[in-house]
């Protein structure tokens, strides 16, 4: 952890991308935050405390997030996206003892948790997924109801919820969107009384027919879901300090390579963060990050821990000026989504990069 980086996590953005949810999915439908990879890279030490309280259960991929949120406490729903795998059998009966909520999609996954629920001697809790098109993880829409039946044999394992994910649900263009969910909503029939959900953030907004009992959202919910006439607002502000500053002569260059010169006698500022702590190489000469509410353009390339960037035109900047790597303003040039676009990326991948060297603190 390097303590000269912070990533300011707004509470009140959070709370406020939530009652946006809120509004548009309706009062029946629940609401289950994705907080994998450490809440996308935001922090669950300092989100935990603000979503607990407002959201109907938490989504998570691998079996140890799953079982972190029980030691911190949380009594309700948790939902794990992936199993324990292979030799790990003391994680798979933690799960069952938990009462963590497993995903099945095979009958090998199915095997595998109901051997650890005899090992425990408690039911274990499973949704099915269903590949509905995405071509990933889940059984096969045809293979569906076997299974389902396979589950409704076993005395514990019970079965509470079937699920599916989209592939495609961000695109304009809704009609793989809308194939997926046919073949979906194909096999409900033959599910019982369970919790149907399918929905990420984008099918959550766009996508009321999605809905079903629950959404599971985590991009909008942290803020990067641009959507017409909802304001989601970016929960996230990365901070570095000036470490250095000098004056390089026209025709200098700086960085690995020195593939970049310097057109005029100008001024350069050292940022201490770099791709190690998960700020892209690729966003070498393209990105600027904001000094004194002014741009400094990054140049030459980004290093593992540091990168140079140009303060000519910021006279006033000085070692130790605050310099805002990551802005929460959706409109700045260095957003998150402005940063991917850069980067050719999608915002997911930056916050998540950006997770593990910064120290993170919650802000208002
Ligand atoms: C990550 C994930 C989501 C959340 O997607 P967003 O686009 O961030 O809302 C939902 N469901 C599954 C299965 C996921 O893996």
């Amino acid at each position: 952890m390097k303590n000269y980086l912070t990533a300011s996590i707004s509470a009140s953005a959070v709370r406020h991308n939530i009652a946006l949810l809120r509004g548009r999915i309706g009062a029946g439908v629940k609401l289950c935050p994705v907080v994998k990879d450490d809440c996308y890279g935001h922090g669950m030490d300092v989100l935990y405390p603000v979503l607990a309280g407002l959201v109907d259960g938490f989504a998570v991929a691998s079996p140890h997030e799953a079982l972190a949120l029980r030691r911190r406490g949380y009594k309700g729903f948790v939902l794990c996206l992936l199993s324990a795998y292979f030799d790990e059998l003391d994680v798979q009966d933690e799960l069952v003892r938990q009462s963590i909520t497993q995903t099945v999609m095979s009958s090998t996954a199915l095997a595998s948790i109901r051997a650890a629920a005899e090992r425990v001697g408690a039911t274990a809790q499973v949704h099915l997924k269903v590949d509905s098109g995405m071509g990933r993880l889940g059984v096969p829409v045809g293979q569906a109801a076997g299974l389902i039946q396979a589950i409704h044999e076993l005395s514990d394992v019970e079965l509470t919820g079937i699920y599916t994910h989209f592939s495609s649900a961000e695109e304009a263009d809704k009609s793989t969107t809308f194939q997926q969910l046919e073949r979906f909503v194909s096999i409900l029939p033959k599910a019982g009384n369970l919790t149907v959900h399918a929905a990420n953030s984008a099918a959550a907004l766009e996508l009321p027919e999605s809905h079903f009992d629950m959404v599971r959202v985590g991009l909008a919910l942290y803020g990067y879901r641009p959507v017409e006439g909802l304001d989601f607002r970016p929960c996230m502000a990365v901070a570095a300090k000036l470490i250095a500053v000098k004056h390089l002569p026209k025709g200098s260059r700086s960085g690995y390579g020195l593939v970049y010169e310097y057109a005029r006698d100008s001024r350069v500022g050292i940022v201490p963060i770099g791709y190690g702590d998960g700020y892209f190489r690729n966003l070498s000469d393209r990105a600027v990050v904001r000094i004194h509410g002014k741009d400094a353009p990054v140049c030459g390339r980004v290093s593992m821990d540091q990168m140079t960037v140009d303060i000519t035109d910021i006279p006033e900047a000085k070692v130790g000026d605050e310099v805002e790597v990551i802005s929460s303003d959706p409109a700045a040039p260095n957003s998150v989504g402005n940063l991917a676009r850069l980067a050719g990326t999608v915002p997911y991948e930056i916050t998540c990069h950006l997770g593990h060297n910064i120290r993170h603190l919650l802000v208002d």
